[in-house]
Order: C-alpha cells, then sequence, then structure tokens
C-alpha cells in the first residue's frame, strides 16, 4: 500500500518549510521534532535579529510556526524522536517515541532536517580559553546577550570598551578535522559587530580574520556598512593565543597585511565557532541508514545537481543536516526536497492504482 503521507524529522526553517510547502501541495506532513517547541536552532540558542533585514529571530520564526500550526495537513509531533524504520520509498513504516512510549506511523517518503550545533571551542582550541575565561565567549553567547538587550563583559556585568571577533574557530582546521568553511560566521560577525557599536558607540570592536567570506547580498548589507558607517576594525591575521593580564584578555598574534607580530588587550573575545552536524542528525542517519560524509553531515547525491536526495530512495534531506547552510540556503533545499519528496508520494501512489 503507497502511504500519501510525508514525513519531516526536525522542526527548524528547513522542516517548518518543507511542512509549509507539503500542504500548500495538498499533501498530508507528519512533522516530528525532539524539542519541545518548533523553531530550530534560531529559537533554541535563542538568536537576536536574522539577516536578511534584521528582523526579530523569534518574530520570523513565530510566523513560520504559526503557518504549519494552524494547518490542518500538518500533524505536529513535539518532544518526539525516530527509533526505527522499515518499508521501502512509497510504504515507509516509521518508529516514533515519545514519553517511552512507541508508535508506527506510515509514510511514502521522508525529509530530513535535523540540522547543525555550534562548534565547541573548548574541545579542541584551549589556546582561545573558553571555558577558563569568562570573557571569552562564542558567536551564540554573543547573539543571547543582544536578543536580552544588554552586551557586557560577563566578569564584571560592566559594558566593554574593546571587543574583538576571531573568526574560523573549529572551521576550515584541518588539524580539527573540519576543513569546511562553516559560511554563515563571517556574516554573523559583522552583523554583531555593528549591533554593539550600535548600542555602545564609545566600544571599539575589532575582527580578526584569515580571509572574509561573504555570500550574496550580505557583501552590501553588513560588510562595508560595518567599516564605513560603523566603523569597526576589520584585521587579516592569525591569533594564536589568549591570556589574562591583569583584568584584561591579551590577544596574540600576526597581524599578517603587515607582517608583524600583534598583542592586543581586549575587554571581550568573541570565537567566531562554526557549524557541526547535530547529534540529532548523527542519530537520525544512523537509524535511518543514510550514509553521512567525512565530517558527519548527511551524504547527497550531487552537493550541486542534487543537494536533497540521500543514499536511501525515498528519504531527502534540507538544511543544515547537510552541511553549512544559511537561510537562504536552508529555504531553497527544503523546497527542491519537498517537491522531491511530494512527487516520489504521488509517484507511488499512481502505481499503486494501476495495478
Ligand atoms: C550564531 C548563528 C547565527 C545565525 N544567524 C543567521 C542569520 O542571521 N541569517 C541566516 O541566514 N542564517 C543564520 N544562521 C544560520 C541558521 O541558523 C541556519 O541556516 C538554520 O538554523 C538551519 O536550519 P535547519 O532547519 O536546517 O536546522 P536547525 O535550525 O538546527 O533545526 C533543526 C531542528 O531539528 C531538530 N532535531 C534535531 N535532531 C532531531 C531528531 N533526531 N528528531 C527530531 N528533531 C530533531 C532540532 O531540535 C531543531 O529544532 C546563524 C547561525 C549561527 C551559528
Ligand atoms: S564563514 Fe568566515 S569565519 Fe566562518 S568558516 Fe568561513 S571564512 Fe571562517
Amino acid at each position: 500500500m503507497a502511504s500519501d503521507t510525508l514525513l519531516i524529522i526536525g522542526g527548524g526553517p528547513a522542516g517548518l518549510e518543507a511542512a509549509r510547502g507539503a500542504a500548500d501541495l495538498g499533501c498530508k506532513a507528519v512533522l516530528v521534532e525532539q524539542r519541545a517547541a518548533l523553531g530550530g536552532t534560531p529559537i533554541s540558542a535563542h538568536y537576536a535579529a536574522l539577516t536578511h533585514g534584521m528582523r526579530d529571530a523569534a518574530e520570523v520564526m513565530g510566523e513560520m510556526v504559526a503557518a504549519v500550526a494552524n494547518d490542518s495537513l500538518v500533524d505536529v509531533r513535539l518532544g518526539t524522536t525516530v527509533t526505527g524504520i522499515t518499508g521501502a520509498a512509497g510504504d515507509f513504516a516509521v518508529t516514533l517515541r515519545r514519553d517511552g512510549a512507541e508508535e508506527r506511523v506510515s509514510a511514502g517518503a521522508i525529509i530530513v532536517a535535523t540540522g547543525f550545533d555550534h562548534f565547541d571551542p573548548g574541545r579542541a582550541t584551549q589556546q582561545y580559553g573558553y571555558y577558563m575565561y569568562d570573557d571569552v565567549i562564542t558567536l551564540t553567547d554573543a547573539e543571547k546577550m543582544l536578543k536580552e538587550g544588554k552586551f557586557v563583559r560577563p566578569s564584571t556585568g560592566q559594558p566593554p570598551e574593546r571587543v574583538c571577533f576571531i573568526q574560523c574557530v573549529g572551521s576550515r582546521d584541518r588539524h580539527i578535522g573540519n576543513e569546511y568553511c562553516s559560511k554563515v560566521c563571517c556574516g554573523i560577525a559583522s552583523k554583531q559587530a555593528i549591533e554593539i557599536r550600535e548600542r555602545l558607540p564609545q566600544c571599539r570592536v575589532f575582527i580578526f580574520y584569515i580571509d572574509m567570506r561573504m555570500y550574496g547580498y550580505w557583501e552590501n548589507d553588513l560588510y562595508w556598512p560595518a567599516q564605513e558607517k560603523h566603523k569597526v576594525n576589520y584585521i587579516k591575521g592569525v591569533i594564536s593565543e589568549v591570556v589574562l593580564k591583569g583584568d584584561r584578555l591579551i590577544v596574540r598574534g600576526e597581524d599578517t597585511t603587515m607582517n608583524r607580530p600583534m598583542e592586543v588587550p581586549m575587554d571581550i573575545v568573541i570565537l567566531s565557532n562554526g557549524m557541526e552536524p547535530s547529534a540529532g542528525t548523527k542519530a537520525v542517519a544512523r537509524t535511518l541508514g543514510l550514509r553521512q560524509n567525512k565530517y558527519g553531515f548527511i551524504d547527497v547525491a550531487h552537493d550541486t545537481l542534487d543537494p536533497v536526495t540521500t543514499s536511501v530512495p525515498g528519504i531527502f534531506v534540507a538544511g543544515a543536516a547537510a552541511g553549512p547552510k544559511d537561510l537562504d540556503d536552508t529555504m531553497g533545499m527544503a523546497g527542491a526536497a519537498t517537491m522531491k519528496a511530494v512527487a516520489t508520494i504521488r509517484r507511488h501512489a499512481r502505481m499503486t492504482s494501476a495495478r
């Protein structure tokens, strides 16, 4: 028997867009989210303003959640994970677990939208002192402070006078094994630098980078305004260590444009930590038997020409579960995955009725 239902695993931007798209096409969808709320990492990690347009993350995600929560074709299951699967494209039987109880649902196709985790800078880059010094924080910690409407030194509660970002923490790093670029951190550091300068005009802000990677409109929206309007200092350099001297952090490294060593005092150091596959992505890949790439992201048929088809027929992937993505990439991928998944369901329904 062919199933008329699309199962979507993960209720972040990718999963929400897939559910909305399926409903728009008149297809039933079951949306499974392990957390108690929809909205994905922008909500669970307390992001502040989202590019583009700098709209409040909770507001943007709230609109996406409302679009599916109010659609009778979408059955939302919170606090739920997938624990088993049998069958094949057109007729999968998937076991869901919630509060210790198991239930089987049928699905004609599946979209995996289980997203990413933030790289933990305490794990491999000890030289930056993330777990040692209160005033060394991550992009995510900074987002949370900006969302709360205050940006202060965690150690004193006072506004900082000097803040810097260190780019590529946990990305483009062969020693750690994450050779890939995480795509969003240059843009997000520039965004946060603008927000800090707007909030604290007396505070000097520096961004230490290997090279800045801005995609599409981020160049004009963030990169140039940060320098020209908000006077953020971009310094091409390699940072070797962060140490505490008195009550200030000292950032040591090399200014690679001037070709000379540098040692600069800072009140807050923000580590631009990149993206890794989420624990949920790796777990779902194991449960569904999906091939993962060398970094643990879900492998696809072709990164450029078919970025949504996985190694198992009838199972598709969208968003950061398949590699670092910004929201543009995530939404585009969710649309493509939905189109292929709904086409699979309809094709199997036609084959069944023709028999
Ligand atoms: C600090 C920071 C700021 C950012 N700000 C921006 C920005 O301003 N603009 C922009 O374009 N991009 C931004 N991004 C990128 C953006 O967050 C991602 O593009 C987006 O979150 C990817 O969406 P997703 O749905 O693929 O994954 P996620 O948002 O990670 O959502 C995945 C969902 O799947 C759920 N899940 C995981 N495993 C399971 C499982 N086994 N079972 C059920 N559910 C599961 C998770 O709980 C989560 O709800 C930012 C990233 C970072 C690191
Ligand atoms: S987006 Fe920028 S900070 Fe992030 S990994 Fe790529 S180059 Fe490094």
